[in-house]
């Protein structure tokens, strides 16, 4: 990233965010991105995965696809510069800023059934990041089958030659930030993941903060470029 892009990217002031908000541990959390907008999502304490979906708001049958998102990037994680392809391989939001360098969205969300399988029948009853994200995807009309392959900023998992995934440390220091800048109307839906049975949140769920400003932040071949990976 160009230390101009870099420098107004990290101009933006809190005092002019139109949103800020701070997320409650194990809580979900959703808004519509008007195009153009950038949200900065807060790893307030560190070590915190926040399970994330995205829609097109005018039709959110167009969704996140992590297949075409990797096959486009040539990449096997989410970082600066990713663009997050729609099933239709149209793009979502841009990565136009990142403190935490990578970013999952090979190893899915967390799920009572996952836990139950993972963990054993005693945490069958703990509240995951699929519970909440049909909580928040039910405001918008949507359901169980709108779930699809998710985000997990701020998770470390290493996949390695052989292609396995591995649920390690997180590597986010505490007030490690992402900003994504919306390229169309989109729904953003955030699960702040409540596991402690493994270390994707340092088996202590904690509070994460939203801010979102409007947009655009720098002019059109600046967009460009960092849409393409080379700002
Ligand atoms: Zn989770």
């Amino acid at each position: 990233m160009s230390d101009l892009v870099s420098d107004l990217v990290s101009g933006l002031a809190e005092s002019a965010a139109i949103l800020d908000v701070t997320v409650p541990a194990r809580a979900p959390w959703s808004a519509i991105l008007k195009r153009g907008q950038t949200l900065r999502l807060i790893d307030l304490e560190g070590q915190q995965a926040v399970d994330a979906l995205f829609y097109n708001a005018d039709n959110p049958t167009e969704r996140y696809s992590p297949q075409d998102t990797l096959l486009e990037q040539g990449g096997a994680y989410i970082g600066l510069g990713t663009q997050l392809l729609s099933n239709e391989g149209r793009p979502l939001v841009s990565v136009v800023a990142d403190s935490c360098g990578r970013h999952d969205t090979s190893a899915g969300a967390c799920s009572c059934e996952a836990n139950t399988v993972r963990f054993g029948h005693h945490t069958r009853y703990m509240h995951a990041c699929r519970e909440n994200f049909l909580l928040e995807l039910g405001k918008y009309g949507l359901g169980k089958r709108d779930i699809v392959g998710n985000v997990n900023f701020f998770m470390n998992v290493p996949i390695t030659p052989a292609g396995e995934l591995a649920i390690v440390d997180g590597l986010s220091a505490p007030g490690g930030h992402v900003d994504l800048r919306a390229e169309m109307d989109v729904l953003v839906v955030f699960s702040n993941c409540p596991q402690v049975n493994n270390p994707c949140n340092g088996f202590n769920p904690t509070p994460i903060r939203v801010l979102i400003w409007d947009g655009p932040r720098w002019n059109e071949p600046e967009m460009a470029k960092v849409a393409q990976g080379i700002g």
